[in-house]
């Protein structure tokens, strides 16, 4: 059994070292007595959290706990059950949720995974990102915390990525006037040519983000999905219209910091009475099944596109993982395990 086990607690920009393969044997039962289940990991998801779980945790630091040192790493992946002990599952059965970063995996309690129902015409990869975490952050986020209404201005940072992708889309379905951002000229003619924003630009390019949200959003922004933080939270709070939404999503910029940047024009959010409201999607599954009945029509119907970057391996994933904080990553990050 291939394991992708973190070698120390990381301090500062994570690196693929922070990361290394083993292998051992395993027997492909469950124990006797147990009612977990077995699985085969296919695809695995990369997520920024997953940073926060590689630093020493001190109490109220993160809202999940720190990966061991010398142990697995663990995260969202789509698998399939190859022995079963729990009467609601059997073997073959298709699943999402919280598992190893290896090639095999116990769960012991499988009540927390996601049959997969849903396949035709449906890549299972889809299950670690559009119809997983990504696609439910995206809809939470976007559709719960900002309440849109057509015409509103909206601007989404990491937009290529794997939830920004999605935030965009739901905004242009929604009729609203829709800008993104990302690091690269590719990722902006994917925002402009593949999901259809009306527009998007390279932030690294801008030397005054001031100016650049400035000259796109010359009546200002109704709603920012926060994903980065840092200067763009700033420059984007000079640009909010009044009664504007921020759905504080993730803070991207700031996880490898150890000291956090300060944010200086705070002070907006009361001059234009602006309501900032973070959120977790761990609070919404409950919601997983009506995100289904939506966006699987818009999917077969080709109203939802989705792009996918896979690393093909364990040995891969390490890499795959750690660039998401240099945005290697052209859209959602997968981690090829086995394909069936
Ligand atoms: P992405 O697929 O967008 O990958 C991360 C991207 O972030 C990179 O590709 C890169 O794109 C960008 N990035 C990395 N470092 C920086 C930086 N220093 N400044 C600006 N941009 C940077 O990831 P996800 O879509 O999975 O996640 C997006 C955000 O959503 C994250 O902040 C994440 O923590 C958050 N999140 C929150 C959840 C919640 O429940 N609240 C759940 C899931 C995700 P680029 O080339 O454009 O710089």
């Amino acid at each position: 059994n291939k394991q992708v086990i973190l070698r120390d607690f990381v301090v500062g920009f994570p690196k693929e070292t922070d990361l290394y393969v083993t292998s051992g044997t395993l027997t492909l039962r469950v124990p006797e007595g147990s009612t977990g289940v077995l699985v085969k990991n296919l695809y695995l998801s990369c997520d920024p959290y997953m940073r926060g779980r590689m630093k020493k945790s001190r109490p109220g630091d993160s809202y999940v706990e720190a990966f061991q040192p010398g142990s697995p790493i663990s995260g969202f992946g789509v698998c399939r059950v190859v022995h079963s002990g729990n009467p609601d599952f059997k073997k073959g059965d298709l699943v999402w949720g919280v598992t190893g970063w290896e090639e095999y995996s116990l769960i012991s309690a499988p009540e927390s995974l996601f049959k997969i129902k849903h396949t035709d015409g449906i890549p299972l990869s889809y299950y670690t990102g559009l119809l997983g975490i990504a696609g439910m952050t995206a809809y939470v986020g976007f559709f719960e915390v900002c309440s849109p209404k057509k015409g509103d201005t909206v601007f989404v940072s990491a937009a290529s990525g794997a939830v920004g992708q999605l935030v965009g889309q739901f905004a242009k379905l929604t009729g609203c006037y829709v800008v993104g951002s990302a690091g690269s000229k590719e990722k902006v003619d994917l925002l402009k040519n593949k999901f259809k924003f009306d527009d998007a630009f390279n932030y690294k390019e801008e030397p005054d983000l001031d100016a650049a949200l400035k000259r796109y959003f010359s009546d200002g922004i109704d709603i920012y999905f926060e994903n980065v933080g840092g200067k763009m939270l700033d420059a984007v709070l000079l640009n909010m219209r009044r009664h504007g939404r921020i759905a504080a999503c993730g803070m991207i910029s700031q996880y490898n910091l150890q000291q956090p940047e300060g944010v200086h024009n705070l002070a907006q959010i009361i001059f234009k009475e602006i309501s900032m409201v973070g959120f977790l999607l761990t609070e919404y599954f409950r919601q997983y099944p009506k995100y289904l009945e939506m966006v699987l029509p818009l999917i077969r119907e080709g109203k939802i596109v989705y792009v996918e970057d896979t690393a093909e391996g364990l040995e891969n994933a390490a890499g795959a993982l750690v660039g998401l904080f240099s945005g290697k990553n052209i859209g959602k990050q997968v981690v090829v395990v086995a394909h069936e």
